[in-house]
């Protein structure tokens, strides 16, 4: 059987005690010696545990002396202390230097709670956003006041980041990107883009530049081309048809000078537009007209249904360029005889929702987190042959962060597709 005391304190109490009977026999009091060895245990072991009591208070002192169980139980206390302070000091050692590369970084970090107030912020943070002390725990949108910030703080998408002129210092500019995490907390890095936002300015300028500069030699050619066109009767077939050429190709440039000269106006706006009541489904009547046009000679059916009671604060003739760009495209990519139904409203979520749902070819799900870069065609032939410059779906995209909304694309190769730009509700006006 298994003893639930240990065996050789058992022991020595034993032989205290037969010490105490023996000596207490000798002096003729039996008893009163089997107490005084019962005692003399009992006083060892309390004393061990005031041994132990007075290290516990203080652990820097050597290990004491114990006796033998005492003795293994100090060990194994000693161990588990050494261990303790070893994984302490580690992981200490591990927030030093995680706090310390945070504080060397050049970006800034800052924390930010539920409430949207300051938490915690690195230095750089502090230079670039000019923090002082005062500012921990106030709301971040009373220190960056520009409304674009104010709109991405509240909104997101907090999948991309937002650029901004640095409300601290003139002449820098500064990207934001948020993440959330815990119970909605957030964590900002700041990047200083000075430089890189002087270079893509400079690429901007000499873009605009090169489109303005070609539109005056472009509307000569085409004036002369439309001269020659209109007396065909008088032109051999091979001349006709390579004026025809000439005609489409100046048009081709044509769209594509008027779509970079619009991306880089979008551009320049950036996200500081002034944004104003907007009657969309009015402007989305002018759409459908536009539309109808360009869908007779293919046999299409274009449907309407828009919320007559859903107006949003916008720019509207961006709102225009990027809505029609949607119904073009959904009228080039489908085949003669098909459907595009426009939608405009709340979808079954509440939130705004511009849709344009098209029967046509469907595009391969490899190619869709592409498609609002410049320039990115599923097939390039079929988009030239179309009229089309790359560019449609890069000016959506540019319309849309200024409406801090965003695209989604749902597409399936031969049976069809749907773009739906999706606006946050605070635009709503009525
Ligand atoms: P493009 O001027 O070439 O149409 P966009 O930027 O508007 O340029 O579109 C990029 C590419 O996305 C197009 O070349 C086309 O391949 C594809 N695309 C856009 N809309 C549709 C659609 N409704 N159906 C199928 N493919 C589409």
């Amino acid at each position: 059987m298994k003893l639930p005391i240990p065996k050789r304190e058992l022991k020595h109490a034993i032989w205290l005690m037969l010490l105490g009977a023996f000596i207490g026999w000798l002096l003729e009091y039996v008893l009163l010696g089997v107490l005084a060895g019962t005692l003399a245990c009992l006083f060892i072991h309390l004393s061990q545990l005031k041994q132990l009591e007075n290290w516990a208070e203080d652990t820097s002192k050597p290990v004491p002396d114990g006796m033998g169980t005492w003795a293994k139980a100090y060990s194994a206390i000693h161990h588990l202390y050494r261990n303790e302070l070893r994984s302490k000091e580690s992981l200490i050692g591990i927030i030093d230097r995680a706090r310390s590369s945070v504080a060397a970084l050049d970006e800034g970090i800052a924390l930010i709670n539920k409430d949207g107030n300051l938490e915690w912020w690195n230095p750089a943070a502090g230079k670039l956003l000019g923090l002082r002390a005062r500012d921990m725990q106030q709301p971040l949108i009373n220190i960056i006041r520009a409304p674009a910030f104010i709109r991405y703080f509240q909104h997101g998408p907090f999948n991309e980041g937002i650029k901004l002129p640095s409300h601290k210092h003139s002449g820098r500019h500064l990207q934001f990107e948020i993440t959330l995490f815990g119970d909605n907390d957030k964590l900002m890095i700041v990047y200083d883009i000075t430089r890189v936002h002087k270079l893509e300015q400079m690429r901007k300028d000499f873009v605009a530049n090169v489109s303005h500069e070609l539109r005056t030699p472009l509307t000569v050619l085409s004036g002369y081309l439309e001269t020659f066109l209109a007396q065909a009767d008088s032109l051999s077939p091979r001349m006709l048809k390579a004026l025809q050429q000439m005609d489409g190709q100046t048009l081709r440039m044509k769209n594509l000078v008027n779509d970079l000269l619009l991306l880089s106006s979008l551009e320049n706006e950036g996200l500081q537009v002034k944004l104003s009541p907007v009657d969309v489904p009015r402007l989305l009547q002018q759409v459908l007209h536009d539309a109808q046009i360009l869908a007779e000679p293919k046999h299409q059916t274009i449907n309407l249904n828009a919320d007559e009671n859903t107006h949003i604060m916008g720019m509207s003739s961006n709102l225009r360029s990027a809505f029609s760009n949607l119904v073009t495209n959904a009228i080039k990519y489908t085949p003669d005889g098909g459907k595009v139904d426009i939608f405009w409203g709340r979808n079954e979520s509440g939130d705004i929702t511009f849709s344009v749902t098209d029967s046509g070819i469907g595009i391969d799900a490899t190619h869709i987190p592409r498609l609002t870069e410049r320039f990115y065609r599923v097939d390039a032939g079929r988009s030239s042959a179309t009229g089309g410059t790359g560019l449609g779906l890069a000016i959506v995209k540019h319309v849309l962060m200024q409406h801090s909304a965003h695209l989604t694309i749902e597409s399936q190769p031969e049976l069809g597709s749907t773009f739906s730009c999706h606006f946050p509700r605070s635009l709503i006006t009525r």
